[in-house]
């Protein structure tokens, strides 16, 4: 068994806001006048998710905030040995919020640059909008990600209750120009959400998507369209969509033949960071060190990276797995 820290590893569903590390949300929440309480990192559930996403944005405020917590994004994910991420960051909420649109992305790409700066680690981000917001936020989302670089991808994310089409015509003007289109679907939704998020969502990966597994047909063609899913085991199970880890169905996506990503989602909030989050999948379903680096390598080919650094990833990976 090789140290899953030192697996190279694309991450590609992780939530820039719920990274914060507790100490440092502590700061924030000092510094604008809010209580973190104690139990913070306690945490189970769909309730206690929204209390936790109230209170994170309450502590976002200022550009510093904003530039620590993408700089500290860099350094742990680095040290779990991440060294591609594509990170959502819900940038016109917070920038509505604070009455700057531009100002929350602004700071976080200033601290991503530092963080790879000192770290080594390329992020890139996507830029989410809760589908319970209304379409013109969407459409200032997709406004603000043509303005900034390193801005790879826009989507949908959120209670997935609520309907994607919408927002089609806003996301098909941001594949028109230029973007990558990515949304969250069947996690907490069945097939149908999926079918929008493919079709008229004009999805390239799917958010979870792991309810596609209700559906023999929707199964066939997103294996035949080569659509990856995003899979955050963990998560799933903290959030109720699955009943265990052993009862999730990871191995069951797999062995349909889909092209399946591990990823956290939410690791702050649950105690589970990326190499912890393969070891735990490696102990569920008695993967070997192939098996691992198949995921990984999932992970970079379903990315938005471009061409040489999916190469070189591709290299690293090769020589962890030939490492004794
Ligand atoms: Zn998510």
């Amino acid at each position: 068994m090789r140290d899953l820290l030192k697996l190279p590893k694309a991450h590609l569903h992780v939530h820039l806001e719920s990274t914060i590390r507790r100490d440092t949300l502590r700061d924030f929440g000092a510094a604008n006048g809010v209580t973190v309480p104690d139990d913070v990192a306690a945490f189970g559930g769909f309730a206690a998710f929204f209390a936790r996403n109230d209170l994170v944005r309450a502590c976002l405020r200022r550009p510093g905030d904003f530039r620590r917590m993408a700089y500290e994004f860099c350094q742990d994910e680095a040290e779990q040995g991440t060294r591609y991420a594509e990170a959502s960051f819900t940038a016109a909420a917070h920038g509505e919020r604070l009455g700057d649109l531009d100002m929350p992305l602004t700071a976080v790409r200033e601290g991503l640059a530092a963080g790879r700066e000192a770290f080594g680690i390329e992020v890139r981000l996507l830029l989410d909008h809760s589908r319970r917001r209304p379409v013109e936020r969407a459409r200032r989302t997709v406004e603000l990600a043509g303005r900034h670089e390193d801005v790879v991808a826009v989507g949908l994310a959120g209670d997935e209750s609520f309907p994607g089409d919408p927002f089609a015509e806003v996301f098909a003007a941001a594949r028109d120009a230029g973007l990558h289109v990515v949304h969250h679907a069947g996690e907490g939704e069945g097939p149908a959400s999926i079918r929008q998020a493919i079709g008229p969502g004009g999805t390239e990966r799917l958010g979870h998507g792991i309810r596609v597994l209700d559906d023999p047909d929707l199964v066939a063609e997103v294996r035949e369209r080569r659509i990856p899913l995003e899979v955050c085991p963990s998560s799933n199970v903290a959030l109720g969509f699955a009943p265990s880890l052993a009862a999730h169905p990871l191995p069951r996506l797999r062995d349909a033949g889909l092209l399946v990503t591990l990823n956290t989602d939410i690791p702050a909030l649950i105690g589970t960071p990326l190499a912890r989050e393969y070891a735990r999948v490696r102990d569920a379903f008695g993967y070997d060190d192939a098996v691992l680096a198949g995921l990984a390598r999932a992970g970079v080919d379903a990315s938005f990276a471009p061409g040489a650094t999916k190469e070189r990833l591709h290299r690293e990976i090769t020589a962890w797995l030939a490492s004794p």
